[in-house]
């Protein structure tokens, strides 16, 4: 499909600056429904090499990291042809944002940025991320077409319960749905009282937040009964893995037909990088973005297709933190074929957890992603389950509590216990103790859940 006519004028925009690369990407961008057969197709392919080109030199130019980093795995910004030399550039990883704390990474004058946003730190130390004016552009573009792929436009309200401040969820939600010409309702996190009274009076349409944050506000809906007096049609969530009993759940309490996972991570802009689109088939991503591979976090080698892998990530016009080949620890695999939903943008599946949450319980390695596909799969559970590893007598052991749905029978617990624990003998080959509670009674969490405790 490459024409000298088409590779030209991304030749010229790799020796220059942002803005040129930017006009090219713009045009390239997918006009119609091409079908790219599970790849990304060689129009956003071109995009991507340019963007490549420009992101290698912009940061090797810009940032004595970069510089440092590129020096020692030989590779010259010129030297970048092809896609596949993204296999020549080193991989970098969060260690590498604690480096330059408190803002690491930058290849711009710090002049430029005119904003900075950060993770919670609750897996090590704070990440501060800044961004230039064009970044926040980009990003809510990005964000924006998240929303219109949830078909959230002009007419919807949108309740924000999403953090605001330095969370980047807030902020990212609030100027995309400005953009789309939707009411952007930010009301925040917690508060229950303030957010039940926006929803009988405001009447959103459209709800945003953490899974762990919209599930507790569904859940006070329910217990208020105010589900009738609702207008709630799509949930939007990002942040965290949700599993299916979660997803279902939320969608019954609110009365909402539609439930989207949102894809995105703070070093990545924020949440609005990718979205499950309507045919809910997979999180297509925004590949003229970024380059997505998954690598095996062992050995860093690409997975095969289909595998699950580490999502790792390498930014195309993103200004203040360009990102090369920076190690997500989150876990997925890519979707192949075409999407009944028509979008040309290719897919990954919605996240298996990440490398951090797995545990190694009697020499397996468990995802907790794992345990909620087998509870999902359970009559008479709630999605709300927590998992306590101890050693005793010398051995160690396994105890997971689940909730018993609100509307469940306790006289059936003996047998939904039994029938958890064969599922998790005969689907992850380990034993464990499982005891269903009442309803409501392990901790909720209004950001993201915390579900394993290791006591060993
Ligand atoms: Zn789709």
């Amino acid at each position: 499909m490459s024409t000298p006519k088409a590779a030209a004028p991304l030749r010229a925009a790799a020796k220059t600056t942002p803005a040129a690369v930017r006009k090219v990407a713009a045009a390239r961008t997918v006009k119609t429904a091409r079908a790219v057969l599970g790849e990304v197709s060689d129009e956003l392919r071109r995009t991507q090499l340019a963007g490549l080109q420009w992101t290698v030199r912009h940061a090797y130019e810009g940032s004595t990291f970069w510089q440092a980093r590129l020096d020692k795995a030989k590779v010259a910004p010129e030297s970048i042809r092809s896609l596949d030399d993204l296999q020549r550039l080193p991989v970098t990883s969060a260690s590498d944002l604690a480096e330059g704390y408190p803002l690491p990474l930058v290849a711009v004058p710090v002049e430029d940025i005119v904003r900075v946003h950060s993770t919670s730190g609750t897996t090590g130390r704070r990440k501060i991320l800044g961004y230039t004016r064009q970044d926040l552009a980009d990003w809510t573009e990005y964000f924006a077409r998240c929303l219109r792929m949830a078909e959230v436009g002009r007419g919807d309200r949108v309740h924000i319960a999403a953090g605001f401040g330095l969370w980047t969820a807030g902020a990212g939600f609030q100027a995309a749905c400005e953009a789309v010409g939707a009411m952007a309702i930010p009301v925040g996190p917690g508060n229950m009282d303030l957010q039940c009274q926006f929803l009988t009076d405001l009447r959103p349409t459209v709800v945003c937040g953490t899974a762990s944050g919209v599930l507790l506000l569904a859940e006070e809906v329910g217990r208020r009964n105010l589900r009738e007096q609702l207008a709630v049609r799509t949930v939007i969530q990002g942040g965290e893995r949700c599993s299916d009993a979660m997803r279902r759940r939320i969608r019954e309490l609110l009365g909402a037909g539609h439930v989207h996972d949102l894809a995105g991570l703070t070093e990545l802009y924020g949440p609005g990088t990718g979205i499950e689109c309507r045919a809910h088939a997979g999180i297509h991503y925004w590949a003229d973005a970024y380059i997505l591979e998954l690598l095996d976090p062992n050995t860093l080698r690409p997975v095969r297709d289909g595998e699950i892998g580490e999502m790792v990530v390498t930014t195309l016009r993103k200004e203040a933190v360009p990102l090369i080949r920076y190690r997500t620890r989150d876990l997925t695999r890519l979707v192949p074929g075409a999407c009944a939903c028509g979008s040309t943008f290719p897919r990954h599946d919605r996240l298996v957890g990440r490398d951090d949450d797995m545990f190694m319980f009697r020499a397996v390695s468990i995802y907790p992603g794992q345990l909620e596909a087998i509870l999902s799969g359970v009559e008479g559970v709630s999605s709300e389950y927590d998992v306590t590893l101890e050693r005793k007598f010398g051995k160690d052991t396994m105890t997971v509590r689940v909730e018993r749905s609100p509307a469940g029978d306790p006289r059936t617990d003996e047998k939904t216990e039994a029938e958890i624990e064969h599922g998790i003998k005969s689907r992850i080959l380990v034993s464990a103790e499982v005891s269903v509670v009442d309803f409501g009674t392990l901790p909720r969490s209004r950001d993201t859940a915390r579900r394993v405790f290791d006591k060993r």
